[in-house]
């Protein structure tokens, strides 16, 4: 596809971004080009065609990026996972990590009912914490993981193995 090629030349690796030791891997030229996003939700689009997704649950911030293009494209519902303070009213929480940091992540509580569908939704994939946790998450609520889906797997932290109780999409790999 035209996203894994001209698409990954538009990637742009910053050195100790956001703190010592990580290789940050932007997005932002990659989206900038026109059509791009489109592309991008093109190809995870198809890759879930024929799964039965209720809602798409994204990770704030750069998640809401595909979740919500994703959302509008397969006309299914969209709930926002939150970083802490953000939303009015109850909500539910757990704890993650990824590949440089940690903390508490939220869900208006009852969005999530028994047995939603909920299709996971993050700009990147690196070791695969921030999914995990979430995907737990759905669970704990009883709901159940219909995949997880990316714009950006970075393959060498091999993130997809902590993901293998549901179909892994990225529309592209570096
Ligand atoms: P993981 O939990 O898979 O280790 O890390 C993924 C999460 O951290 C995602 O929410 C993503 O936004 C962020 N992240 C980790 N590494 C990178 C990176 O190199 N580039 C970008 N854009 N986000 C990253």
């Amino acid at each position: 596809s035209r996203i894994n090629q001209s698409g990954v030349e538009a990637l742009r690796e910053f050195p100790n971004f956001p703190i010592g030791g990580i290789l940050f891997k932007d997005i932002a030229p990659m989206l900038a080009g026109r059509g791009a996003l489109g592309e991008v939700v093109s190809t995870v689009a198809s890759q879930v065609s024929g799964t039965e997704i209720d809602a798409i649950l994204a990770v704030d911030a750069r998640g809401f990026i595909l979740g919500a293009s994703l959302a509008d494209r397969l006309g299914c519902g969209f709930i926002m996972v939150r970083k802490p303070g953000k939303l009015p009213g109850d909500v539910l929480s757990f704890e993650y990590s990824c590949e440089y940091c940690s903390g508490t992540l939220e869900v208006t509580a009852g969005l999530i009912g028994d047995g939603l569908r909920c299709l996971i939704a993050d700009d990147l994939l690196a070791t695969g914490g921030t999914a995990r946790a979430t995907g737990n998450f759905v669970k704990s609520q009883g709901g159940e993981i219909a995949g997880y889906a990316f714009i950006l797997e970075i393959e060498v932290l091999k993130g997809r193995r902590q993901l293998d109780d549901a179909p892994v999409i990225s529309a592209m790999t570096c």
